[in-house]
């Protein structure tokens, strides 16, 4: 065997007997085998220190020759470097030098008598030590490995094994089948840009890598499966974010005869669950928000009700003033319902005097308009409540007539500072949505993470519309998915409506429900459509053609056609779970292998050219230059 040197019985590998992290006082005495790497080296002159790591933890090794260090084995611990790989026998002792109360095997030693090194290493590139400073995350990518050696990445690996185990025991145990579906699959519109795969057997054929198993698990619900779930991978070709990977994984879930409630009710049994086992949390009964109430108060679906700053609409009040772009901005479709995309509207926030808006100096204001000028709002008119109850700065001198009006409104009180925002319904609500997590950021109101002993607010958001416009194209497109269900009550308002009747159609509610934790989704999912001519409807008004919708979904529209049994299900982001109970916001810290924000493998080189001779096999010429 190449580079590997034995000592003791070189024919005998020394077996591990126990692991780096499990030795306590009550093992003094025995002898005992461990293996692993070396985490540290410490030559004392007489004596030699190694910590030596596994999976588990870090033990002591001491090669001392009063206590059964021969001279050959105490030149050999000398030589000895951190990453080279070890096999030792010896036996446990209380530690000399008294405890480490930093390790859990910190009150015993190991002193060595036999040493087999089973692997010599090269100079490292890093050592995996969390506390020393790590080298960029694009060099720990390349060397994948040895930043997976850290106690931290292993605790992460842990973590989401624990995640996946509860996650099958919890649905096993409510009569869940796990099945597996294909990833090689078909493109269909579902929303993201899609992965192609050419097929060799039929020139200008492709597949496509799921985006998620929708049509599958719902396929499989015609198929009489009744309660499917799976840990799937997913595959979405969109553009980069820090929190996205191209290649993520859901706990996807699907039922069968149940109505949004008892779908509901079985995720937050999960919910519950998984938070006990891993971190000892009793989530409380989950709130259901309607998703015009958290446009509302939040500006956004996903609500971090972890702090107030809440919107208000003061539409009504603005309306009295003399502030010129408030009355222009309320003339715009003032005619149409309160929540339509293109009614005018004044939004306002109040930051409150206790609670952070003396933090908010002139300079951070002022970066408030080219802030909301980001999501297409004209600017931000900021106001401040002096000490006397009068308002300062910006529009303060057009607001004297409605102050009484404002104050009760808004409850403002001295020292308050009051953001504006005026726009049509869609940008106001979005800007100030934004706005608000921005000022809480600001004046330092967002609690610690979970993980620091922060709050964990949970949320279920129901009663989303079912299609909204596409800001680029003006076309309609599914809130959730296509296959999303109108709610119940909503179902022949839907089958009703006219396709042209923009205000009807802008206002079907849809049985889809996401899952909020502290301001982000950590699920989502809804009741589908399970008769062939409302799927048929909702193709329609996605501007699909009849021919059209038949080569994409032809098999859809058929299962649907053979005793579709009314079903709705979920996904989870697995990814985001664990980063939830790991408390990082890298998603690459929880996946074991993953990609930069470009879709690089830096450790694989992955992705990479092929020869013209793969690329003729598979009908494909390439662009490239
Ligand atoms: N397939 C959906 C998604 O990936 C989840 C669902 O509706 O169950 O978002």
């Amino acid at each position: 065997m190449l580079g590997v040197t034995f000592f003791g019985n070189p024919t005998n590998m020394l077996i591990r007997s126990n692991t780096c992290g499990e030795l306590r006082e009550s093992h003094i005495g025995q002898t005992i085998r461990l293996n692993g790497w070396v985490n540290s080296y410490r030559d004392h002159g007489s004596l030699v220190f190694i910590d030596l790591r596994d999976r588990n933890g870090l033990t002591q090794l001491v090669f001392d020759p009063d206590d059964g260090g021969a001279t050959e084995m105490m030149e050999a611990s000398r030589k000895l470097r951190n990453e080279d790989v070890l096999a030792i026998e010896g036996k446990v002792r209380a530690r000399v030098g008294g405890p480490n109360p930093k390790l859990e095997t910190g009150k015993i030693e190991i002193a060595v008598s036999k040493l087999e090194v089973l692997n010599k290493t090269d100079n490292p590139p890093f050592l995996p030590d969390d506390l020393a400073k790590l080298p960029a995350e694009e060099f720990r990518m390349q060397f994948r490995y040895i930043d997976l050696r850290r106690p931290r990445m292993q605790a992460i690996l842990t973590a989401r094994h624990k995640v996946y185990q509860v996650t099958r025991r919890y649905f096993d145990e409510n009569g869940f089948l796990e099945v597996e579906t294909p990833i090689l699959y078909k493109s269909t519109p579902e929303g993201a840009r899609e992965f192609l795969v050419p097929n060799r057997h039929l020139a200008g054929s492709w597949y496509a890598l799921p985006q998620s198993p929708q049509l599958f698990k719902q396929v499989l619900m015609v198929a009489g499966c009744d309660r499917y779930m799976q840990i799937c991978r997913c595959f979405r070709d969109e553009d980069p974010r820090a929190d996205r990977q191209a290649e993520f994984t859901q706990i996807d879930l699907e039922m069968s005869f149940v109505r949004r409630e008892q779908v509901m009710e079985m995720m937050e049994g999960y919910v519950r669950r998984l938070w006990k086992e891993m971190c000892n949390y009793d989530v409380p009964p989950i709130q259901r928000m309607p998703y015009r109430e958290a446009m509302e108060r939040f500006g956004i679906d996903r609500p971090d009700t972890r702090y107030g700053l809440e919107i208000i609409d003061i539409s009504a009040i603005a309306a009295k003033t003399d502030v010129a772009f408030f009355k222009e901005t309320l003339e715009k479709g003032a005619d149409r319902p309160a929540f339509t995309s293109k009614k005018g509207v004044v939004k306002a926030i109040r930051v409150p005097g206790d609670q952070g808006a003396e933090k908010l100096s002139r300079k951070i204001t002022d970066a408030y308009t080219p802030f909301v000028s980001g999501f297409g709002a004209g600017g931000v008119a900021v106001v401040k409540v002096n000490a006397a109850g009068e308002f300062e700065t910006g529009i303060a001198k057009f607001l004297t007539g409605v102050k009484a009006e404002l104050f009760d409104t808004l409850g403002l009180k001295p020292g308050d500072t009051v953001l504006f925002v005026a726009d049509t319904y869609s940008v106001a609500t979005k800007a100030m949505g934004e706005l608000r997590q921005k000022v809480a950021r600001d004046t330092g109101v967002v609690p610690k993470p979970a993980t620091e002993g922060g709050p964990r607010n949970f949320l279920i958001v129901v009663d989303f519309p079912m299609f909204e416009r596409n800001k680029d194209t003006g076309k309609w497109v599914a809130m959730h998915h296509p296959f999303t269900a109108p709610n119940d009550d909503q179902l022949q308002a839907f089958v009703k409506a006219d396709v042209e009747d923009e205000v009807t159609i802008e206002s079907i509610v849809s049985a889809g429900y996401d899952i909020v934790l502290n301001g982000q989704e950590i699920a989502g999912g809804s009741i589908r459509i399970h008769d062939k001519s409302v799927q048929s409807k909702v193709f329609q008004l996605l501007g699909m053609t009849p021919e059209q919708a038949k080569e994409k979904f032809s098999f859809l529209l058929e299962a649907l056609s053979y005793g579709a049994p009314p079903h709705g299900g979920i996904a989870f982001g697995l990814d985001r779970l664990v980063m939830n109970f790991m408390g990082t916001d890298n998603i690459r810290d929880v996946i074991a292998f993953p990609k930069t924000q470009t879709g690089a493998d830096l450790m694989t080189k992955a992705p990479s050219s092929v020869t013209d001779a793969q690329l003729k096999d598979l009908h494909v010429k390439s662009l490239a230059p």
